[in-house]
């Protein structure tokens, strides 16, 4: 079966865009090696390389510069398959343009700052190529759609997201936390844009790229963007994350596609009746808020005629750590209960403080 789609205007060989490549360019040799053992293993759409590349400290690599646009475009035209790089101004746009790179994308520092999106618009203007845009180093959705929304409106058709995780004070185990749920609002509020998935940068390290990527494919994402290199442990820039072509083609075949909607009218049947119960769970829970905010006015006004505060401390924490070890013993998770209450204290509150506090005409 040709599974083969266009996805961000370029043509798949499978259900998803997989894209592939070193982080860095670092020789011609290296491209030209990566491109060879990728094309063997016949499962990469796009080939990347970073050739300018935005370090946090001085005195780090920073790429090769313009020669690495030769070796790239050469390497991708010998083994036929298209490239792409990054660039975060309008003098990388146009030597890219120059060298015939066939999609650009635009990296997380640089979707940070409008006025380096804007100059890259700018520069695209009139020309018709694809574009992908990493999310922002910090997890703020309307920086993302904004420098989406440049590109878009300098003319580019073809437009595809790339979540790469966000940057995060806590450590964790990621390099940068993924966040799923950016991604999806993402999906809900852009319909048209593909969202590829970046699991090399939001894991930092090799042996947690598999279960981001079937992560990523379970959220519906529309492709993939793994970091790979002839000899990782050697690569000049994020070494701990990237693989060979080999691990890589491993990867890929561990993962599980799974369909966003099911075609069988038998699955399609079972689904339905769950969702069925979903949504009538959904009514319920819906209407024993409302209940439980009648409630909290009812309280508010019966506070009002005593003169009892709104806020009392030790009731709360009592409510607090009932509910939390109710929903312990039911299943749910910490972290989900206890969102579920602050937000529900809050709008507790508002309740109770609108019905106290009507001002008077
Ligand atoms: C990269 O793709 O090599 C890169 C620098 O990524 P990011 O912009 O996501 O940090
Ligand atoms: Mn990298």
């Amino acid at each position: 079966m040709n599974t083969s789609k266009e996805i961000g205007g370029i043509k798949t060989k499978g259900e998803k865009l997989i894209i592939s490549g070193p982080c860095s360019a670092e020789t011609e040799e290296q491209v030209h090696e990566t491109a060879a053992q990728l094309k063997a293993i016949n499962k990469v759409d796009l080939l990347r390389a970073g050739i300018w590349k935005p370090r946090t400290r001085p005195n780090s690599f920073e790429g090769v510069g313009g020669q690495g646009l030769v070796w790239l475009k050469a390497a991708g035209k010998a083994m036929g398959i298209p490239v792409c790089t990054e660039v975060a101004n309008a003098t990388h746009v146009e030597a890219a343009l120059k060298n015939d790179i066939d999609v650009l994308w635009l990296g997380a520092r640089t979707t940070v700052n409008p006025f380096s999106v804007q100059e890259i618009a700018d520069a695209l203007k009139g020309v018709d190529i694809p574009v992908m845009v990493k999310n922002p180093i910090n997890p703020d959705m309307e920086l993302w759609i904004g420098a989406i929304e440049r590109i878009q409106l300098a003319g580019i058709q073809n437009i595809s997201a790339i979540h790469r995780g966000f940057s995060s004070f806590d450590k964790t185990i990621y390099r940068n936390v993924p966040m799923w749920e950016i991604p999806i609002q993402l999906k809900l509020r852009m319909p048209e844009v593909p969202i590829i998935c970046d699991p090399s940068h939001i894991c930092g390290r090799r042996d947690l790229l598999e279960s981001v990527s079937q992560k990523a494919l379970d959220m519906a994402m529309d492709g993939l963007m793994l970091e790979s290199h002839i000899s990782p442990d050697d690569a000049w820039s994020d070494a701990a994350q990237q693989i060979t072509p080999t691990q890589l083609e491993q990867l890929l075949n561990n993962l599980v596609a799974r369909h966003e909607d099911a075609e069988d009218n038998e699955v399609l049947s079972v689904l339905e009746k769950f969702r069925s119960e979903i949504d009538q769970l959904d009514e319920k829970i819906i209407q024993v808020f409302s209940k439980r905010m009648e409630v909290a006015r009812a309280i508010g006004s019966f506070k009002k005629e005593n003169d009892i505060t709104i806020l009392q401390s030790n009731r709360w924490k009592e409510i607090y750590n009932a509910r939390k070890s109710l929903a312990k013993e039911l299943g749910l998770s910490e972290s989900f209960i206890e969102t579920l209450l602050t937000s529900v204290h809050h709008e507790s509150i508002k309740q109770q403080n609108d019905v106290m506090n009507i001002k008077k005409p």
